[in-house]
């Protein structure tokens, strides 16, 4: 069997007064139809980035609905993970040179995994493959039985990719009974997808990392790292990684306080086993941001976990997420949920997001800079602007939305 992860327990109950009540019947409804499912989810990591917070959720929510749902994670190693990332940012439009040795190295991985699939003796109705780490998992376990449904999650944006990378993964994908994707924007040019859904993904409004913490908790907590509470901060938290632009956010943060002196910088990056570019990224930014003390970066590696990132949120005087490229930007929605207000790249999910004047769009530095100073020196408009994003979020981005979605597109693949 894959390396299975044990995802704790959530009960749909909890969400109740979240969320409204149609959508709760909706997904009792729905969880009668599908009682006993047997679903596997697949992915490369347990820890670090979007999908694994993610299946955190809705795989005990899953088997809170009654369903048999497992989560595990393929088998992997720094030649695979180098492998994937490559792929990965190939798929964002990123130069990568696809070679016959690269190639070599993601299949046996994905052979091995396949065949510690089949070892296992297991069936399953439904194999709920994440992202493009295990993507040739049904190919090489040969679809386990002629009943298994397979479905592919693309979480990241693949509207403008590397060529050769697409016309590699392609016909794999295509053989998956569903491809879900984040958004119709996000999906590939010129490749027919035979069983397109669009689901964009949600954050867990139950979850250590948004819950709801006290003001007086929350600065308890950000007080123990040495940033001032009773100066104003901006916010950015991310993997270390070109995309997400770390340095562009201390080239804004340095424009900022410009016009207000006091201002300080949280960056808070997570680093994920799959992800080796992360250091040298870390590094980076650690020699860019040297010689001011009003720069603080943190990462899961020094304490700074679920708690702590949900404690700076719920306080920033800003909330930065300057990506260039993005998936879906599950972070920004968690920003949202706090009421705080954001200052964003005009990528990927963000401008959908906020939609409903929950953040500002921007699309360099300067423009950055310029939003932060604005919402720094006009609290009373930043505040109704957190609360705009708030609801948006409740209506369109929660978890128990996205878990109806996934269960629809189970109840209509199984015919139930
Ligand atoms: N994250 C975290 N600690 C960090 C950095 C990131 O917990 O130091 C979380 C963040 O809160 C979010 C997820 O990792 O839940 C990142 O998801 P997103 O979709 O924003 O970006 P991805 O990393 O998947 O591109």
């Amino acid at each position: 069997m894959l390396q299975q992860v044990n995802a704790g327990h959530k009960s749909l109950a909890d969400y109740r007064s979240i969320i409204r009540r149609e959508l709760y019947e909706e997904i009792q409804d729905l969880s009668q139809r599908l009682k006993g499912a047997r679903v596997l989810h697949v992915n490369a990591t347990a820890f670090g980035g979007g999908v694994a917070e993610i299946l955190y959720t809705l795989v005990p929510l899953m088997r809170d609905a009654g369903l048999e749902a497992e989560w595990g994670v393929m088998l992997g190693a720094e030649p695979f993970f180098n492998v994937t990332k490559g792929f990965h940012n190939a798929l964002q439009g990123a130069p990568y040179n696809l070679t016959i040795e690269s190639r070599a190295i993601y299949e046996e991985y994905n052979r091995e995994s396949a065949a510690a699939l089949a070892r296992s003796g297991k069936e399953w109705d439904i194999v709920f493959i994440h992202d493009p780490q295990p993507a040739l998992l049904k190919h090489f376990s040969g679809g386990l039985t002629p009943e298994t449904k397979w479905i592919w999650r693309c979480h990241i944006d693949t509207s403008t990719p590397n060529e050769g990378v697409l016309n590699y993964l392609s016909p794999y994908i295509r053989d998956y009974d569903a491809q879900i994707y984040t958004m119709k924007e996000y999906t590939p040019p010129d490749v027919d997808l035979p069983g397109l859904v669009i689901i964009p993904p949600a954050i867990d409004p139950l979850s250590p990392k948004n819950m709801a913490l006290s003001t007086d908790d929350a600065r308890f907590i950000t007080n123990q790292f040495g940033v001032d509470p009773e100066r104003p901060f901006l916010l950015q938290v991310s993997r270390f990684d070109p995309w997400k632009d770390p340095l562009g956010v201390i080239d804004a943060y340095r424009m900022v306080k410009e016009e207000v002196p006091e201002v300080q910088l949280v960056l808070v990056g997570s680093m994920a086993h799959d992800d080796p570019e992360g250091w040298d990224y870390w590094y980076k930014t650690v020699n860019y941001a040297a010689g001011d003390s009003d720069i603080f970066l943190f990462s899961n590696l020094t304490n700074v976990g679920a708690i702590e990132v949900n404690a700076f949120q719920s306080l920033a005087d800003v909330v930065i997420q300057k990506s260039i490229r993005e998936g879906f930007g599950l972070v920004v929605t968690e920003a949202l949920w706090k009421a705080r207000p954001l200052v964003a790249g005009r990528v990927g999910g963000i401008p959908m997001q906020v939609d409903q004047g929950g953040g500002i769009l921007v699309d360099n530095v300067p423009e950055a800079a310029a939003a932060c100073t604005k919402l720094l020196k006009d609290p009373e408009f930043a505040r109704r602007m957190g609360r705009r994003g708030k609801e948006h979020v409740r209506e369109h981005y929660l978890t128990p939305r996205l878990l109806r979605d996934d269960l629809k597109l189970f109840a209509e693949l199984l015919n139930v």
